[in-house]
């Protein structure tokens, strides 16, 4: 745990370890994030990155930081150049399809938009002038073909982000016949134009920019960073090759701290058993909520790797269910007007007083999500254990601590982008979505619940009893409460 009124620590790549985040202008943060090559629909790996990266953001804004947050997006790559002549469409289009996708799913997955989304071809003189740079302090060379390289050996820091010396690379690299490079560990800052692929005019000739250099271009008007973030893949050679351009083209330090989210793991085989190999957000989306999906991807610590299951989604789905009834009970008991003049044990509030603090410590100790969401588990099982309780439901320090309770939802919501949403209106939400994956029909069962409603409302209990049979035989079963029926299904 961090110390008791230190400031957040985070886990910082570069080092290895946690440090406490003090930025580089007081009171000021600045987040630089990779987004996506737009080539192809965000599966759930961008998800996690993009989920894990709202988070912190949220955080450095409620802990009071002026945070500017960018996030990129790679619009020209071989990839899009590659699906573009597979689909007989221009190279933008495809780009412009999958950035909009990119929008419309993130929206759904409540990611708040980063302040500057830059895109690569937005910037190709910036990119241009970085490479005359570093042509200039002959940290890169252009070759007669009109490619433009930077020379790793001559680059003294290569390989500190990424613990990987300069030897251990070598065994690494491929060497592509016809390459005019000085070394095989070179990489490349700009292409020469092939043939049918985008190009732009360039001192060295018409072509386009490698990958690596437009994140040094386009972080140029933030330099310093904060922050520097992207999924653990990126370390090597994205992140690396950036520190090489940033640093060698006069930058102190490109980015004071670095943080990487864990990998997702796919599990291809208890995938295909269940609902067949779905990993694109979109079709995740078609048959669980999105808010779901988010709280998967809290439940676990950014940097673990995460399995990424139909089992651990339906757990996932059950944990969110659960805090929502409780939200919505607690609602219900809170808009009823008879109060027992009764404090609660000491126990209860002293155990409930202690658990906003963990939650927020939990977020910063390296932004514990899975810590934070546990304390709000803590919550929701001494609410439960109120409402429960026919001599406590209605006591004056229940009042209290349930108003507490809805109230802390809010926080929750501005922080992890959770349990924003009617109560209500989510449950039955969730229910349809699970009715719909057991292919059961979603219009028939909500009738049943409502005509059972109807039933206990005009205490026509045989109707009720016979009604709850019913959907028994369906595999759901009902808890009455004062505020109406819970259902639960198998
Ligand atoms: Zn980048």
């Amino acid at each position: 745990m961090k110390p008791q009124g230190a400031a957040m620590l985070l886990y910082n790549t570069l080092g290895r370890k946690k440090e406490e985040f003090v930025p580089i202008r007081p009171g000021k943060a600045v987040m630089y994030v990779c987004g996506i090559t737009a080539y192809d629909f965000c599966h759930i790996g961008h998800a996690r990155s993009a989920v894990f990266f709202d988070v912190l953001a949220r955080r450095l804004r409620h802990l009071g930081y002026d945070l500017t947050f960018v996030r990129n997006f790679t619009d020209v790559d071989d990839k899009i150049i590659a699906r573009a002549n597979r689909e007989n469409r221009d190279w933008r289009e495809v780009a412009d399809t999958y950035i909009a996708a990119f929008h419309e799913d993130m929206g759904h997955l409540k990611v708040l938009p980063a302040d500057f989304e830059p895109r690569a071809t937005e910037h190709i003189l910036q990119i241009q002038e970085v490479c005359a740079k570093l042509i200039g302090n002959d940290r890169a060379y252009a070759t007669p073909s009109g490619d433009v390289y930077f020379r790793v050996r001559a680059w003294p820091a290569y390989g500190r982000l990424s613990g990987r010396g300069v030897d251990e690379l070598v065994a690494g690299v491929r060497v592509v016949p016809g390459e005019e490079k000085e070394d095989p560990l070179d990489f490349a800052l700009w292409k020469a134009a092939k043939p049918g692929e985008p190009l732009w005019e360039s001192p060295w000739g018409e072509g386009r920019p490698g990958w690596h250099i437009e994140c040094s271009a386009m972080s140029e008007p933030w330099l310093p960073l904060d922050i520097h973030g992207g999924g653990q893949d990126l370390i090597f050679p994205h992140h690396e090759n950036e520190i090489a351009q940033s640093e060698a083209a006069g930058c102190a330090q490109l980015a004071k701290y670095w943080v990487h989210n864990g990998f997702v793991q796919i599990n291809a085989e208890k995938m295909s058993k269940s609902l067949g190999n779905f990993t694109t957000i979109r079709k995740i989306l078609e048959h669980y909520q999105p808010e779901t999906l988010r709280f998967f991807l809290l439940g676990k610590h950014y940097r673990s790797p995460v399995d990424f299951t139909p089992q651990g989604m339906d757990e996932a789905e059950k944990g969110l269910q659960r805090i929502y009834a409780a939200l919505w009970e607690a609602r219900g008991v809170l808009a009823g007007d008879r109060w027992k003049c009764l404090d609660l044990p000491g126990d209860v509030r002293q155990a409930w007083d202690s658990l906003p603090k963990a939650f927020e410590e939990a977020l910063d100790d390296d932004v514990n999500t899975a810590l934070a969401l546990a304390q709000i588990f803590s919550q929701v099982r001494l609410v439960n254990r109120l409402l429960e309780d026919k001599n406590l439901r209605t006591a004056e320090g229940t009042r209290t601590l349930l108003a507490e309770f809805v109230g802390s939802a809010l926080d929750w919501e501005k922080q992890l982008g959770l349990f924003g949403a009617d109560p209500g209106v989510f449950l039955s939400e969730l229910r349809d979505m699970r009715v719909k994956r057991k292919n059961l029909d979603v219009g028939m069962v909500a009738d049943l619940l409502r005509q059972r409603e109807i039933a206990r409302a005009g205490k026509d209990f045989a109707r009720s009893d016979e009604l709850r049979g019913k959907l028994a035989g369906l595999g759901i079963t009902v808890r009455d409460t004062r505020e109406g029926q819970i259902w639960d299904l198998e």
